[in-house]
Parts: structure tokens; sequence; C-alpha cells
């Protein structure tokens, strides 16, 4: 066994822990290691019995005089224990734990950390942690204490015993980073920064672990981009021959003009197909930037050259939109559009194929599959493409994302891909008046709703709460009963529909497609329903417990209208009291920018809250932050420096290598 050993492997015990561990992100045995605490409980302090004081938090080490289970009623338990160490004697209790009693026994040497209370009188120590003492070691207690993240059936104090196992075993943790890296940066050593993060003697040691951890974290991360990368440009292409006359005939057509943020980009990409090396471009814009048109044109490149390109999106919905603006744009061009949806049969006559990602794998025969378009997603990764090369295609890659974040960041988390951004909106554009809505003011709210409906017509969409991640019943039952609510008692004279993940997509699609119609006034919808969804005649977002979301989400969600020259409004409803809350909300009032809003999250909220788990679970980073620049900037000349001469440091490479296997999506 060594430390790249699956945990799977180890054991029998440990392969029943397997599958529960993944979930931690811990695959192989040197994992255990790289499970960072996320706190300390300082139970450093031991004292003699005789010496404690009410309100202490302290350990206490001795002999078990007396420990026994009492039953009390509706199946409670309480276990009571006695420890002595010749200075004293005292009383400690925990509360249905009926298995302690069998753990520790009279006689048993324990050490006990935990709070003093005073009780009747006497002193007493209840629900401590607590561990029988071997050789005059502890491990959960008298010393400072890691906290683990914890999954079902994943104890933290489990995870401490694994990792104080795994350090015991394999005490010489050789450094995989050259000495010279390590002095320039001031850095410590990979054995000390290890042992102190999980087992510090002092919170000074586990900062200092900390900067180590972080820097290998970040460092890591560009290295594995690096890596990447190169791997991308060893395949060669044919270059694409760009007639530019005939693309610029096609923006001629268009109904407006384009920002020069969408002709840079066309630039950008043009110029990629146009080498001999595959594109893998990641095209950032804020939501209503106009990506689908770049897109749009980048597909007719393809065709021009004679390739058939994979249009795809998220959602059945989204992709059955895309769908409808690609054919009103490139049929009269004699290009041929097909949607396929789940239940479409086997067609093989088609330039362009939109549908969601089972397109590529499924059902679909490219004859000559030449670029392959990515709406709202991050990443297509590496292993994908590898799929399609084995079944001898090499498309130019296209991804397309409005999630806003800072630029620094985008290139540490993409660092693989290049990065097009559009970061002007098209002309002509009206912000959207933005008011956050106390329950004082809610009935005022739907009143002006009703009025602003039944006079000018607008359309409007209401967001139910946030209240799972993903898009389960409780979500789906609260939006449900909140259409009733509102259909009942609050707009009884106006057509409300409801749209939810759980309908069938034929379903969606009626729903969306009498919304487009205006034949339903308000769309109550959950919230992680649909995020590309282009309905440009509504006017009117309401998203209510606003104070769920992320201001990148808001804004997501809020980019849903205003995508006509009309007047459109977004309606924060919340009840919260909190001033910081009401303060962060409303700079939703003030900043129209998608990442500058995320740029602010990021200090409100810390990295965590707008990447979050659902749609970047990937880049979950254990020790550094995406917030912290001078670290993204100190890290990545660091790598470009090792990068070229990574040959040197076998070690090195193998963490790599081991790290690209790991961070793959799906
Ligand atoms: P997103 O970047 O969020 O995907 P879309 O591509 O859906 O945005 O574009 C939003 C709307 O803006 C669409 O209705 C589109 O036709 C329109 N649009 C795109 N580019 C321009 C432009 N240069 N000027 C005016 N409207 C534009
Ligand atoms: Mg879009």
């Amino acid at each position: 066994m060594d430390l790249n050993t699956p945990v799977g492997l180890v054991s029998r015990s440990y392969k029943m822990y397997a599958g529960r561990l993944s979930k931690l992100g811990i695959f192989t045995i040197y994992d255990f290691l790289l499970h960072i605490p996320f706190r300390y409980e300082d139970y450093s302090l031991i004292s003699k019995i005789g010496q404690v004081q009410a309100e202490e938090l302290i350990t206490v080490k001795g002999k078990i005089e007396k420990i026994e289970n009492r039953y009390l009623r509706r199946w409670k338990t309480l276990q009571k224990a006695q420890v002595t160490d010749g200075t004293g004697t005292l009383d400690v209790i925990w509360f249905n734990q009926p298995y302690i009693p069998k753990a520790i026994k009279v006689g048993d040497e324990v050490s006990l950390s935990g709070k003093i209370e005073l009780d009747k009188n006497k002193l007493i120590m209840k629900s401590p942690d607590y561990e029988l003492v071997v050789d005059n070691e502890t491990i959960h207690t008298g010393r400072i204490v890691p906290i683990y993240p914890e999954t079902k059936g994943i104890s933290s104090k489990w995870l401490r015993r694994q990792v104080y196992k795994v350090l015991d075993q394999f005490k010489d943790l050789q450094d995989y980073l050259p000495k010279e890296t390590l002095r320039k940066n001031n850095l410590g050593d990979l054995s000390y920064a290890i042992n102190s993060i999980h087992f510090p003697k002092s919170m000074q040691e586990v900062e200092r672990a900390k900067e180590r951890l972080s820097f290998d974290e970040m460092l890591k991360l560009h290295l594995l981009s690096l890596k990447r990368k190169k791997e991308w440009k060893k395949d060669k292409v044919n270059p694409w021959k760009i007639d530019k006359n005939k693309i610029n005939e096609l923006i001629k057509i268009l109904p407006f003009e384009l920002t020069d943020a969408q002709k840079n980009a066309v630039e950008e990409i043009l110029r990629d197909l146009s080498s001999n090396l595959p594109m893998n471009r990641l095209l950032e814009g804020d939501v209503g930037s106009g990506k689908t048109i770049v897109a749009a044109i980048t597909t007719y490149a393809s065709f021009l050259n004679g390739f058939q390109t994979a249009f795809m999106a998220p959602t059945e919905i989204l992709s059955s939109q895309h769908f409808q603006t690609l054919d009103n744009l490139l049929s009269p061009l004699e290009i041929k559009v097909k949607l396929f949806t789940s239940g479409s049969k086997k067609i093989d006559d088609f330039d362009v194929a939109v549908g969601t990602h089972a397109l590529i794998y499924k059902k679909v025969q490219f004859k000559k599959l030449g670029l392959v378009v990515i709406d709202e997603q991050q990443r297509f990764g590496v292993e994908q493409r590898a799929k399609l090369r084995l079944k001898g295609k090499n498309p130019h890659i296209l991804t397309m994302t409005a999630t806003p974040i800072p630029r620094t960041v985008a290139l540490t988390m993409y660092g693989d891909l290049d990065l097009s951004i559009l970061d002007k909106m098209p002309k002509g554009r009206i912000n959207i008046k933005t008011w956050l809505v106390p329950p004082s003011k809610r009935e005022g709210a739907y009143k002006w709703i009703k009025e602003k409906i039944e006079r000018e017509k607008d359309q409007v969409f209401i967001v139910c709460p946030f209240i799972e991640e993903s898009e389960n019943m409780i979500t789906v039952k609260a939006a449900k009963k909140e259409f009733e609510r509102l259909s009942k008692e609050v707009f009884p004279n106006l057509k409300l529909g409801l749209l939810h993940g759980k309908l069938k997509s034929g379903e969606k699609n009626d729903v969306l497609n009498d919304f487009k119609n205006k034949k339903i006034d308000i769309l109550v919808s959950t919230p992680v329903v649909e995020v590309g969804i282009d309905v440009p005649a509504a006017t009117i977002m309401l998203i209510e417990e606003a104070e769920r979301f992320g201001l990148a989400q808001l804004h997501q969600l809020r980019g849903r209208v205003g995508r006509s020259s009309r007047q459109s409004y977004c309606l924060l409803f919340t009840s919260s009291n909190n001033p910081l809350t009401l303060r962060r909300l409303k700079s939703m009032e003030k900043i129209y920018s998608g990442p500058e809003l995320a740029e602010l999250d990021l200090k409100l909220r810390g990295p965590g809250q707008i990447y979050g788990t659902t749609q970047h679970g990937t880049f979950q980073l254990k020790v550094a932050s995406f917030s912290d620049i001078e670290l993204i900037a100190k890290t990545k000349k660091e790598a470009e420096i090792l990068f070229e001469k990574l040959h040197k440091y076998p070690k090195l490479t193998e963490q790599i290598t081991l790290g690209d296997k790991k961070v793959s999506p799906d």
C-alpha cells in the first residue's frame, strides 16, 4: 500500500466506506491528508480534576470509577460516569449515547474534553468528547482538535482517526516542490504543513500550513491548465478558409449592429478557426450580451467549410429556443437546421443539429462534425473530446457562459480555455428598475403589477423561493402552492402559468409558448428552471425571498426581463431585517453589471457562494480562495516557470497527472 492506493483497495472495511468517502473527495489514501479541517476545537488546556472551574473548556484525564446507562421517558437515555485522577472526582453525563458505556468501562484510563458546568451546586462535565488513553497519546481530546467536513455515515471523529493513522504510517512525506520554489515564496515544507493542518500545536501553525497548502492548490490548478492546454494543441487540424464576404453578408442581414465586443469575439473565433489547432474557447458574457449570435456566426463558418455543427444547451427548452433563432437566421441561407429532442427519430440529413448534451453521444450520426457549441456551461471536458476523437472527430469547441466571474478568476478556473469576453451590452437597453420590497409593501406591489398587466399588457415572471440546490419535490411543491395562492387569492382575474423542472418537456414547451404568445400574463416558476429563456416581451421579474440568492444569481434572473426597449422592472421580495442582508440586496438597485455584482458577492459572501456547488462542483477549493488575487498571480507565475522544466520534477508531474484524473467532471 502506498499513498496513491485507492481507499477501496486498502481493506474490506474501507471498501464499504469508499462510496461515501468519494462524496468528500477522498479517493486515495493521500486524499485523507488533503481533507482539510474547516475549524478546530481547542482542547489543549489540560486540568487536574481538583482544579476545574465552571465554564471552562478543558481536558481532564483519569480513571473511570462508575459508568452506566439510565433510561428516561420516551426512549431517551442518559449516560452517567465518574472519573478520578487523585485530585478529585468529576461527574460526567452524556445524552442518548447508549453505546458509550460499551466503549468505556470501569477502570479504563480516559481523556475527556468539554465544558464544565455548575449543576445544582455541583461541577459536572456535559457531553464531552472522549477517548481511551493508550500510550499517553490522544487524538480527539487534550489538544487542538481538527473538525472535518462530514457526510452521512462518515463522522469527523472517524476521519480524524484515519488521518492520524495515515500520518503515523507515512511519517516522511516527500515534498514534490523544488527547494528553490519554497525558498523564493517563503513556504514551509510539505510534511510540516500537512502535519500541522491536521494536528497543530498552535493556531499560528495552522496559518503557516494554510499558506503552503493554498499555494500548492492554486499552483496545481495552473499547472493542470497548462498541461491540458498543451495536450489540446497536440492535435493538428486543417485550417478553415474564412470567407469574410459571406460572413459579412450574414452580419448585414441582422436586425441590429453587432456590439464592438461581439465583433471582437467573432474576430478571435475566426482567427482560431483559420489556424491549424483545434479551437477551445470560452465565450463569457453577461445575460443579454448577445452570445447566441456570435455562436450562430461561428456555425455559419463551419457550414461554409462543409462541416456539420452540434449546438447544445443544458435543457430542452433552451435548445428549442436556440433552434428557433438559428433556423430563422440560417435556413434562408439554405442551411439545414434540425432540432433533436428526447422523442426525435434518427435523422442524418442536416447541417446543424440542435439539442441537449445527449445529442452528440446518442441519436445523431455526424458525418462531418466540425464544430461543437455548448451553451450555459463552463466546461466541455477534455475526456468528452477524447471520446469524440476516438470516433474520428476532432471538432472546434466553443463554450458559452453567463456566469459572471471576474477575469482573473475565469483565467484560473478555465485556464486551459482561451477566453473571449462580451463586456458591452447591445445599444438601447434600458436599466431594469430594481426595488427591494419589504413585507409591508407586498400588497401594494401586487396591486401595481395587476394594473401594469391590465393597462399596459405587461408580462410577469414570479420566481418562487430557492429551497434546495437542485430541483426536487420540495421546491416543486412550494411552487405549486404559491401558484394556487396567487391564482385564487391575489390575481383571480388574470391568467397564470406554472413552470417547474418536473414537468415533461412537451408541457414545458406548451407553457412557455403560451407565455410567449401572451396567453399567460404571469409565469410562476421555480428558481432553477431555465436560466437562459428569452421572452423579450416580459417586463416584470418578481423574486420571492431574494435573500436566499447570491447577487450573481439575482442578476441572472433579472436578466430574463429588459430584453426589449420597454422599461422593465425587478422586484426583490424579502422579509429579512438583517441590515447586512438588506445592504447586499440594495446593491441590486444601483449596480447593473453582472461581473461587478459577482465581485461584490465575492467580497461579501466568499467564493463558495458564487461558484455554488451545483454548477461548479469541480471547483470547490479546499484551502485556497479565488478571492486571493495575489495568490492567483504568484502561483500563475511560478506555474509557468515550473511547467517549462516539469520533466525534472517527476513527483510534481505525478501530482498533476493525479489531479487531472480527479478534477474531471461528470
Ligand atoms: P445571451 O448572451 O444572454 O445568450 P442572447 O444571445 O439571448 O443573450 O441575446 C439577447 C437578446 O439580444 C436577443 O434577443 C438578441 O437577438 C439580442 N441581441 C443580440 N445582439 C444584439 C445587438 N448587437 N444589438 C441589439 N440586440 C442584440
Ligand atoms: Mg444565452
